[in-house]
């Protein structure tokens, strides 16, 4: 009988991207997707570890998950991704009922380890190797059919900021051939997306068979079928003059930056080993605004990271002012076992003071948003369409090229179609349009 396997995502668009990788690998083997944990043989949690709250929002996923072990004891249950790799075996300690702990380069024995765990006396499967070479490359990816998917071209990070875990739980980077993405985007173009987005941790620095990120987007861009092309997430240091040119050759990678900033003080930036200085970055911002005055830019920053200062503090509040950001994402520090930070740096910022700065950072950008956005109303934009709006089905939603959320009159709209439309209204982060010649 055919078995089913259910997954569950948490955190990043990389996990999305995986979770269709670790279909594509059971699908081959036999496997059939469950539309519900309750109809699935195999279950399976492809975690996020980057906050503690994401791991403890699985921890409780699992409680829950535990009443279906023991109505069906022969169901596998699994931990995938990145909380798999950080507490290995040690998950199992408060979660007995877990039968496998599988890290992000060991999907490729996914379906032997499910295999293994399927002997009711067998021992928890644990594989956390991480491999410095695997892209998997020649792996169908078997995604979701829609407008936009994913292609994972970059695995791991060699940053090592002091705050994040991702380098410890997700290894060295590597990235993978340009062959292999163009012929992924290809066939991605024929199943009927119509938008990609290439995913990495710091896209900028990808580097493969004598192809840097401005080759790869130039070969993606020649892709027929293809309306637009995204990135996230490159990193300020390798943001090349010769990258933000390319960018400006070519119309259909969208008109978006997001751009991760951390911090406004020079100071903070060099203690959490980010490589560069404020100062740095407002003048790669200064270059990004006279090569790409069309694009919008959004950012990533934390506050009350160790030893952040009221003076330091306010001068993200300066660079966010001078920057403009269209969005941010925006979070308050918290520590993470297993990081130079958390190794070296006392948390010594109160929690309500970190509260406090959040509230006042987010206060300022929201501000900056509206302006940004509203600025948009009597302008045309050409809006890929997503599909129905979930607040009024008579309504599509779709996207800018510069990445703005825009819901347009349906009727004759089918998802995919890339309309022109002139901008009639707008919030902080949602613009409304009509169709142009409708
Ligand atoms: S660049 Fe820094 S913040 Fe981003 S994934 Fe790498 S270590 Fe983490």
């Amino acid at each position: 009988m055919t078995r089913r396997v259910f997954i569950e995502t948490y955190g990043c668009q990389m996990n999305e991207a995986d979770t269709e990788l670790m279909f594509g690998l059971l699908r081959h083997r036999g496997y059939a997707v469950a539309d519900s944990a309750d109809e699935a043989d195999v279950v399976l949690l492809n975690t996020c570890a980057v906050r503690e709250r994401a791991e403890e929002r699985v921890f409780g996923r699992l409680g829950w998950f535990k009443a279906l072990k023991e109505r069906r004891p022969e169901v596998v249950l699994g931990v995938a991704g990145c909380m798999a790799e950080r507490l290995r075996e040690s998950l199992v300690e408060r979660a007995p009922h877990v039968d496998l702990v599988i890290g992000p380069d060991a999907y490729r024995r996914l379906p032997q380890l499910i295999d293994a765990a399927d002997d009711p006396a067998a021992d928890v499967q644990v594989d956390v190797r991480l491999d410095k070479r695997e892209t998997y490359r020649d792996v169908h990816v078997d995604r979701v059919p829609g407008v936009s998917g994913w292609i994972s071209i970059q695995r791991g990070c060699d940053k090592f900021c002091t705050f994040c875990i991702v380098p410890f739980v997700r290894g060295r980077e590597r990235s993978m051939a340009p062959a292999e993405v163009v012929e992924q985007a290809r066939g991605m173009a024929s199943d009927g997306f119509r938008e990609i987005t290439l995913l990495g941790q710091t896209v900028s620095s990808y580097y493969e068979r004598g192809h840097d990120f401005a080759d790869l987007l130039r070969l993606v861009h020649d892709v027929e079928g293809l309306h637009r092309i995204r990135y996230t997430s490159p990193y300020p240091n390798d943001f090349s003059d010769r990258l933000l040119h390319t960018l400006a050759e070519l119309p259909r990678v969208g008109r978006h930056i997001h751009l991760p900033v951390q911090s406004g003080s020079t100071r903070v930036l060099k203690d959490m080993k980010r490589g560069y200085t404020a100062e740095g970055f407002l003048d790669l911002i200064g270059r990004v605004r006279r090569i790409l005055p069309d694009h919008a830019l959004s950012t990533d920053i934390i506050v009350g990271y160790p030893g952040e200062t009221e003076d330091d503090f306010q001068r993200t509040l300066d660079l966010v002012r001078a920057v403009q950001f269209d969005f941010a994402f925006m979070f308050h520090y918290s520590e993470r076992e297993g990081t130079f930070a958390a190794r070296r740096r006392a948390d010594d910022i109160p929690l309500e003071v970190k509260k406090d700065r959040l509230k006042r950072l987010i206060a300022v950008q929201e501000g900056i948003s509206k302006i940004r956005n509203t600025r948009m109303i009597g302008r045309t934009a050409d809006v890929l369409v997503q599909g129905p709006s979930r607040r009024d089905p008579q309504q599509v939603v779709g996207r800018t090229s510069c990445f703005r959320t825009t819901i347009l009159p349906g009727e004759g709209l089918e998802p995919g179609d890339l309309v022109p439309a002139r901008i009639v209204g707008g919030t902080s982060h949602t613009l409304f349009g009509e169709t142009i010649g409708a």
